[in-house]
């Protein structure tokens, strides 16, 4: 578990127990627009990918885009919860828009959404066409970052386009998986095959 470009999905589950050891506070609260009264709901990542996402966010500012993470670290009895909600408002649907637990790539810490700041305000609807989603989707390679479930590859990944999801994964593994235009199962079928003739 302590390779930051394992795969996660819904064939590759993380043990119900898993928790990061190296769980850091995103404390921006101030800006937030949840307001967390409890500071343990506050989001949650992975401090070694820490200096790679303030860099990330520092030069989306540098270039006029003011991002924050929006939901970072999720438990699996969270996902659960979620899913057992959604369940019981969308039936079957409800599996296509969220992860069964264990296959959430939040419960690994290295894994966000983010929200952007608009008229002062920051909003968590990400669309294709909202520039930090561009911003993201073009920039967050450089800093180890990949978007996750990218449009067109849902038949790939199982996930339904996302464009407010990102994943850590380290500085080579996002270039290849940028420059390919890969998902994170196309680069793990690659490293196998590599692998087998090796
Ligand atoms: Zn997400």
């Amino acid at each position: 578990m302590e390779e930051l470009d394992i795969l996660i999905n819904k064939e590759h589950l993380l043990p119900s127990d898993y928790i990061p050891e190296d769980l850091y506070i995103l404390d921006n609260n101030d800006n937030n627009f949840h307001k967390y009264q409890d500071p343990t709901l506050k989001p949650m990542l992975r401090e070694i990918i820490k200096p790679f996402l303030d860099e990330m966010l520092k030069n989306a500012k540098k270039d006029g885009y003011d991002i924050i993470v929006d939901s970072g670290y999720r438990s699996y009895a969270y996902q659960q919860r979620v899913l057992d909600n959604l369940i019981k408002e969308k039936g079957k649907e409800a599996y296509k828009v969220s992860a069964l637990p264990g296959a959430s790539e939040h419960q690994s810490g290295l894994a966000f959404d983010f929200a952007y700041l608009r008229n002062g305000i920051y909003n968590d609807d990400v669309i294709e066409t909202t520039e930090e989603a561009i911003w993201m989707a073009n920039n967050s390679y450089k800093y180890g970052f990949i978007l996750r479930y990218p449009k067109g590859k849902e038949y790939i990944t199982g996930f339904n386009y996302e464009p407010w999801h990102f994943r850590f994964v380290g500085l080579e593994a996002a270039k290849m998986i940028y420059d390919g235009n890969l998902t994170l199962e196309e680069y793990h079928q690659i490293l196998t095959k590599t692998k087998k003739l090796i």
